[in-house]
């Protein structure tokens, strides 16, 4: 395995679809069981991995919202959401011999720490992966946000985003035979061709942050780790 990854510090966005697997709703162990297989390689390679986990195999805001519901308590209801993934990651990444600490970004102190930047440093410099549970803490934002947001306050070199096919494509390629997937884009293209690959508000921090964007599959096994070792399958975001 290679000695020379190519960033040290990384942030990990998956989505909590990505934890479902086939199922249409909650946490597969089986899948969770292997993205932390994944994570575990990149991080027995010696590079600092956090993670951002979403909620949406749970719970969306928007849900609430839509049949008339406080769109506020809603979103409390995804960032709760988002803390169950987290747990679930955890326990799957403590199995394999994996030190992970759960940051929330909502105080809940008898089930894990609460997020500061001081601690998530700390947790990575003491070699842990660290899940940063509860999204920004703010209603109206996403779990991008939050990836784009942590990452730069971890001082991650990339963010991968691990999506569910592998890399960005001009169209959905599920829906539309004719979609061409990009190797490379600007942060400025991806916003000006309005590509969903994260929301604006992601996409725009780690523009100011100069912080690239990786794109890749999320289904598949060992992708992390082969991107950092230089190969694998990809679209880069960077300036
Ligand atoms: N959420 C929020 N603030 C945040 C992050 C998430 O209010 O900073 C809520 C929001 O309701 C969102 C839900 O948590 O719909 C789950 O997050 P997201 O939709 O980003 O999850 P993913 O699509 O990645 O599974």
């Amino acid at each position: 395995m290679s000695q020379n990854p190519k960033y040290k510090r990384v942030l990990l966005k998956a989505s909590g679809e990505a934890l479902m697997g086939e199922q249409g709703f909650g946490i597969d162990v089986a899948v969770a069981d292997r993205i932390a297989s994944d994570i575990a390689k990149v991080r027995t390679m010696g590079v600092d991995v956090g993670v951002v986990v979403g909620g949406g195999n749970i719970f969306r805001g928007v849900a609430v919202a839509s049949k008339g519901g406080d769109r506020v308590t809603g979103d409390h209801m995804g960032m709760l959401a988002t803390v169950i993934n987290a747990l679930a990651l955890a326990t799957s990444l403590r199995k394999l011999g994996i030190e992970t600490e759960v940051l929330s970004a909502i105080a809940m102190p008898e089930i894990c720490q609460s997020f500061s930047q001081r601690a998530a440093l700390h947790h990575l410099d003491k070699g842990r992966v660290v899940i940063f549970a509860g999204g920004t803490g703010n209603p109206f934002f996403t779990t991008d946000s939050a990836a784009a947001l942590r990452a730069a306050e971890m001082g991650a070199e990339a963010i991968f985003k691990g999506t569910q096919v592998d890399g960005i494509y001009s169209d959905d390629p599920k829906t539309n035979p004719e979609a061409s997937r990009y190797d490379t884009l600007t942060h400025d293209e991806v916003l000006d061709k309005g590509l969903a690959v994260m929301d604006v508000a992601a996409v725009a921090l780690a523009r100011e942050n100069a912080i690239p964007i990786i794109v890749f599959s999320i289904h598949e096994e060992g992708g992390f780790a082969a991107i950092l070792n230089g190969g694998g399958r990809a679209t880069v975001v960077t300036d």
